[in-house]
Order: structure tokens, then C-alpha cells, then sequence
């Protein structure tokens, strides 16, 4: 484990965890008694709400769930969601130290972008669950989680650079997908990763 981990991960008592972890279930719940854009929805497999530590010091938003997150329920786990993995190997973590989750809960049919009605309604569930995590650094991942918070910035201005919002402390990133097939793209994303760590460190809890 990385030296820059912290204490909500490292101190945490399993009870804190589990409580986190019972609100972030709650919220799940809520987007489905709340029927929460019942056309994806009804166009989805399934809700996929998010993954990894209730407590992280971490959290990464992507867009919306693609096909393979769908058929799972996880998300990031197609090709984009393999080079976060080896990103977040190259720093010394695993999926299971951060939480990742996305804007948009459902996959939107065919992989479409999300509508901004889609993102704006999704965004209260969102900001509840970065109110229960209480990240140190809260990672956009691509110009609509960066645009979700910030509408103004232009990712291509701004990745790698710390913004803030409403008191987060936000990072907004080049999503993995578009640096899949774009060499320089993925070399700018690698050299944004290898700032998290001294981030890490300097960065107090804000939220
Ligand atoms: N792209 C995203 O933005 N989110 C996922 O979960 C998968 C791919």
C-alpha cells in the first residue's frame, strides 16, 4: 500500500465503514424508489450505482455505464475501465482503495452521450454520495463529469490542473476511453496519474 494512504482508509474502524456503506446503499435505493429516469432505465440492465471503498480518499466520476458495466453492474470494467486499473497500479493503488462511480447511473441505449437532463437529474445522488465518502480529491474523468461540476472549463485547458468545487478539491482528467486509441492522449493521462500521489499528500479534508 502506498505510503500517501491515508487515514480514513488506514484508521477506519470496520463499523464507520459499514455505516458509510449503509448510506451509500441508501442513496442506491432512493434512485430506484425515486425512479430516476425511468427511460434509461427501462432501456438498462440495471442501475450501476458504484464500486469500491465507502471511505476512500478518492473518488473517480465517469460519464455513464457502457455495455459490459451494464451486463454487471460495475462500472469500469470494459477496455477504459482496464487502463484506469494499470493507471492506478502505476501509483501504487487498486480499485479497492478508491470509489468509482459515474454521473449518469444507467448505460444510455447504444452507448449515446448522456442528455443534460439526464446528467443534471442524476447529480443530486452523486453529490450524496461524495457527501458520505468525503474524498480528499474528487477526479472528473472526461468533459462530462468535468463539465457536470464546472461547465465553463474546457478539458483540454485544464486536465491535470486542481479546480475547485462548492469546497471539493477536483481533478479533472482526459477520460481513459479517449486515450485508448490516441498514444499522446494516453501519455498526457499517465504523466496527470503520477500528480495524484503528492496531491494526495498535500491535500486536507475539505469536504
Ligand atoms: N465509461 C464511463 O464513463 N463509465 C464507465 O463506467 C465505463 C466507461
Amino acid at each position: 500500500m502506498a505510503a500517501y494512504k491515508t487515514s480514513s482508509n488506514s484508521q477506519g474502524s470496520s463499523s464507520m465503514t459499514g455505516n458509510s456503506q449503509t448510506q451509500l446503499d441508501a442513496i442506491q435505493q432512493q434512485i430506484l424508489d425515486n425512479n430516476v429516469c425511468p427511460e434509461l432505465a427501462d432501456s438498462a440492465t440495471q442501475l450501476v450505482f458504484g464500486e469500491g471503498n465507502p471511505e476512500a480518499d478518492i473518488v473517480f466520476i465517469g460519464e455513464a455505464p457502457g455495455k459490459k458495466e451494464d451486463l454487471q453492474g460495475t462500472p469500469f470494467i470494459g477496455a477504459a475501465g482496464k487502463f484506469l486499473n494499470e493507471m492506478l497500479d502505476t501509483i501504487g493503488l487498486k480499485r479497492e482503495d478508491v470509489y468509482i462511480t459515474n454521473i449518469v447511473k444507467y448505460r444510455p441505449p447504444n452507448n449515446r452521450d448522456p442528455l443534460p437532463e439526464e446528467k443534471s437529474v442524476f447529480m443530486p445522488y452523486l453529490e450524496s454520495q461524495l457527501e458520505v465518502i468525503k474524498p480528499k480529491l474528487t477526479i472528473t474523468l472526461g468533459r462530462h463529469s468535468l463539465n457536470c461540476f464546472l461547465p465553463d472549463l474546457k478539458i483540454g485547458q485544464v486536465h491535470g490542473q486542481l479546480e475547485s468545487y462548492q469546497g471539493r478539491v477536483l481533478l479533472p482528467l482526459f477520460h481513459p476511453a479517449a486515450a485508448l486509441y490516441n498514444g499522446g492522449k494516453r501519455q498526457t493521462l499517465l504523466d496527470d496519474f503520477s500528480l495524484i500521489p503528492a496531491i494526495l499528500q498535500k491535500t486536507t479534508i475539505t469536504a
